[in-house]
């Protein structure tokens, strides 16, 4: 039968924290260094097992399970020395563990050829041995390779290529193990099996460095069971220790035999044991599991937190706190989901390169949430070949997370977000209890963040213009009249900025280009202003912004700087067709009134000065410049002034080409009447007449050799000469109040059948006016007499305009124009430098 007695407990006990720490070792991460410390304690397994069977009188007898204790015995100091090469990642010195295996194989059979120990039995209670020389040459050999072990680890732990906070303890073991074993060679002390009792501290050691310093980089997820067994591990030596001491007191000193009596005598002393057992326990579960902090406690104040906001800021907040605080983690950051990447969310930690922390689609560890369900530990990502192609970028941002587990947040199929936790602030390992919680507060909480996500895009969306995304309107009057109720601000600026002569733009481009127009202004406002503007789309084509706290004076500098801004992307830029501007009115805050209506209607009045003085301006709203009637017969002199400086454009024009004299005048003439003929309103009249004075305006810049050479033009030429439509824009663009004549101007070399100049537009595509004067344009040419040959008769020019219907020209226009011609109306216009059409 096999009795426990303290002289075995103790290598049993030995035995079986080796055989904890080997589990242990096997079933987390293996890396080189942890398979060659698991042979390491293989080795000390076997040492322990020998010792014990060696003392507890199993068959065959106690020499026999010696040798056993040997062959772990001597196996140790290599093993060792292997695993200190390992650790210091010295991996050139191969020779000297192939000799040490050898002289491990040459000593086992030294031990069974009794070379070593050729006497150990146990008489009386006590262990006796007999050495030979050869425990010499094993102590020599050992203390060889267990001390050039130690010795490369205290110089990696010395030069700091090691840390002392990891190995430290484990080098205190080493010493004692070889300490313990050197002690052997003397037959009166090594009787008492000190190396045993010091192998037992070396595995407690060990498993505690495991655990607190992360020794072996074993991250593990600890069991409460494991911890558990540590403890009812030493909690049995204690009470075995002591039942055994006692016992052998209570029969020898006191005589007593009685096993009840002896029984009896014992009670008390477990009684009084029990506070040591209760404080027992608790270091245990402090060095194992140092958070105490109810869980479901934690849980349950997270809900009825969440229960009182709905807001996605509060929710998120409190979850990574509510985790913080039952994990006791360092730190604890949630990313969420939003269309092209996880983003961070919220953090436990103040962090100012947000922007930074990011996870694309693409990254390796949304792929593995994909694949995998349950939460992601270290081990994968230092491990899994997932994770082996990240960029270093990833790799940096993981390792500066100071990523232990990263946990998903699921909701039914989709992936809204991961929780990122930290190590924990005492570096322990986290337990399965631990991510078990993890994973059921995740769990409750997805549903509430994929809630709260929802009413907040929906709140988004019911304050933002789809377009633009600024404010809109409705949210803008909400805000300026809470800044005004609240007397938020003391002063604020009011800018309406109206984009000048948009109609046309979408006449001439279409709707969709206006769309992309009116997003690009937008980004340009919004590329002049802080965060602290607000930012509205306040119509069609009009924009608010509020600027909150600047004078009048400051005002004006930031809302003339949109102005400005918009008139070098658009105005003054190489492109042609970019002829955008805006008008921007201001009103003060409370200079100019303490109501939001009055602030907008004097805003409004401003836009209106800027619009009769010319667009493109700034003005900040004043009482005294009220436009007016009057004001308005001013902006008509002005026009006029304008209309006389056309003529004497085109005057230039005609007079550089003489051979066309009176040709812009005759096109503004013909178009004049053919655009009645179609109905034309009366008040886009102006526009044809003007455009028809000014459509080849841009011929001042057409070199003489080109524009008056007689004949036909050569390829170089003709592209030349075909310059002169996007010139005319050119001019025109800087002339506000002829803006409106730059869609028909740019359309007059445009052809029906899309064939044209300088866009290439189709039919009905191209404006209206636009067909109208490329008909009267031709007309005009035609008739006109030339030197190398004479002008084509009205009749011939009809032919001509027929012949080309429905290719160059607009066919319907043809027909009028020809109406216009069989009726004689021609005749009565007062074209210049024709003779009458009557023939
Ligand atoms: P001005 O302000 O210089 O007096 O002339 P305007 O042509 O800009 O002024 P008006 O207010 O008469 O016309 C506004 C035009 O803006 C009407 C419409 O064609 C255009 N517009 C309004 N909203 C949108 C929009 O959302 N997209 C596009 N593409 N155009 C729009
Ligand atoms: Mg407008
Ligand atoms: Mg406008």
């Amino acid at each position: 039968m096999i009795v426990l007695t303290q002289y075995n407990i103790i290598p049993l006990i030995s035995f079986v924290l080796y055989g904890i720490i080997l589990v242990l070792i096997l079933t987390s991460n293996r890396t080189r260094m942890s398979r060659a410390f698991s042979l390491y304690i293989i080795a000390m397994m076997v040492w322990s097992l020998g010792s014990f069977l060696m003392k507890t009188n199993v068959p065959p007898n106690s020499l026999f399970w010696n040798k056993l204790l040997q062959i772990g015995f001597v196996s140790v100091p290599v093993l060792l020395l292997r695993f200190s090469y390992v650790i210091s990642e010295d991996t050139d010195k191969r020779f000297i563990i192939r000799l040490g295996y050898i002289l491990i194989v040459f000593q086992i059979v030294l031990a069974y050829t009794d070379q070593i120990i050729y006497y150990a039995e146990y008489i009386n209670d006590e262990f006796v041995y007999k050495i030979t020389w050869g425990a010499y040459f094993v102590a020599v050999i050992g203390l060889f390779y267990s001390g050039l072990g130690f010795a490369i680890l205290v110089k990696k732990v010395y030069l700091r290529e090691v840390a002392l906070r990891k190995v430290g303890l484990v080098l205190i073991g080493f010493a004692m193990v070889v300490i313990g074993g050197a002690l052997n060679i003397n037959e009166t002390i090594g009787k008492y099996g000190i190396d045993i009792l010091f192998n037992t501290i070396n595995a407690l050691l060990i498993t505690y460095a495991i655990y607190r310093n992360k020794f072996l980089e074993i991250n593990l997820i600890v069991k409460r069971g494991l911890s558990l067994s540590v403890y009812n591990i030493i909690l049995f030596t204690v009470y075995a220790v002591i039942v055994i001491f006692a016992y052998d007191i209570i029969t020898i000193n006191f005589g007593v035999t009685d096993v009840s009596t002896v029984v009896l005598i014992l009670v008390p002393i477990f009684l009084l044991m029990e506070p040591i057992r209760i404080g027992l326990l608790r270091l245990v579960e402090h060095i194992f599991y140092r958070k105490t902090v109810d869980r479901q406690i934690v849980l349950k104040q997270f809900s009825e937190l969440i229960n009182s906001s709905l807001e996605l800021d509060t929710i998120t907040d409190s979850l990574i706190h509510a985790i913080k605080e039952a994990l006791d983690a360092k730190e604890v950051h949630l990313l969420l989901r939003n269309t092209n990447k996880y983003y961070l969310q919220s953090s436990t930690k103040v962090i100012h390169n947000k922007a930074n922390i990011i996870f694309k689609l693409n990254h390796p560890v949304i792929k593995w949430f994909l694949r995998e369900s349950g939460i992601l530990l270290k081990t994968h990502l230092d491990n899994h070949v997932l994770f082996k192609g990240m960029w270093d970028s990833e790799k940096a941002l993981i390792k500066w997370l100071n990523t232990e587990i990263i946990a998903p947040i699921r909701y039914s199929d989709t992936l809204l977000g991961m929780i990122i936790i930290s190590s924990r602030i005492d570096d322990t390992p986290y337990s399965v209890e631990e991510t078990e919680f993890l994973e059921t507060i995740l769990n409750n909480a997805a549903a509430i963040i994929e809630n709260a996500k929802t009413m907040e895009m929906m709140q988004l969306q019911s304050i933002t213009d789809e377009l633009t995304k600024f404010h809109n309107h409705r949210h803008f009057q909400e805000i300026a009249n809470l800044w005004i109720r609240e007397r938020r601000y003391t002063s604020f600026g009011l800018a309406i900025i109206d984009i000048d002569q948009f109609k046309i733009y979408n006449d001439l481009y279409g709707h969709a280009s206006g769309d992309i127009a009116l997003k690009r202004i937008a980004q340009i406002i919004k590329s002049v202003t802080t965060e602290n503007e607000l930012l509205v789309r306040f119509g069609g084509e009009e924009f608010v912004v509020l600027y909150p706290n600047l004078s009048p004076e400051e005002v004006f500098v930031q809302a003339e700087r949109i102005r400005s801004t918009v008139e070098h992307e658009f105005l003054l830029s190489a492109d042609i067709r970019e002829f955008l501007t805006v008008t921007v009115g201001i009103s003060n805050y409370d200079i100019d009134g303490d109501t939001l209506e009055e602030l907008i209607t004097k805003a409004d009045h401003a836009v209106l000065q800027g619009k009769q003085s010319g667009r493109n301006k700034t003005i900040t709203y004043n009482a005294t410049d009220e436009p007016s009637e009057q004001n308005a017969s001013v902006q008509d002199k002005i026009k006029d002034a304008f209309v006389s400086s056309i003529y004497a454009l085109a005057a230039t024009i005609d007079a550089k080409d003489h051979y066309t004299y009176g040709h812009s005048n005759n096109v503004a003439v013909l178009s004049e009447a053919l655009a009645r003929k179609a109905g034309v309103n009366e008040d886009k009249i102006d526009i044809v007449r003007n455009a028809g004075l000014l459509h080849d305006i841009g011929k001042v810049g057409i070199p003489e050799s080109v524009l008056s050479k007689p004949g036909f033009l050569n390829d170089e030429e003709y592209e030349i000469m075909k310059g002169h439509v996007v010139q005319s824009i050119n001019i025109i663009k800087h002339i506000p109040n002829l803006i409106d004549t730059v869609p028909v101007v740019i359309s007059h070399h445009e052809r029906y059948d899309g064939k044209g100049y300088p866009r290439g537009i189709k039919g009905e595509n191209i404006p209206l006016l636009g067909r109208v004067i490329c008909i009267a344009d031709a007309f005009d040419a035609m008739t006109t007499d030339r030197p190398y040959r004479k002008g084509l008769s009205l009749e011939q020019a009809v032919f001509e305009l027929k012949k080309n219907a429905g290719t160059q020209f607009d066919p319907g226009l043809v027909e009028l124009f020809i109406e216009l011609a069989n009726d004689g109306d021609l005749n009565r216009l007062a074209l210049e430098n024709r003779p009458s059409f009557n023939g």
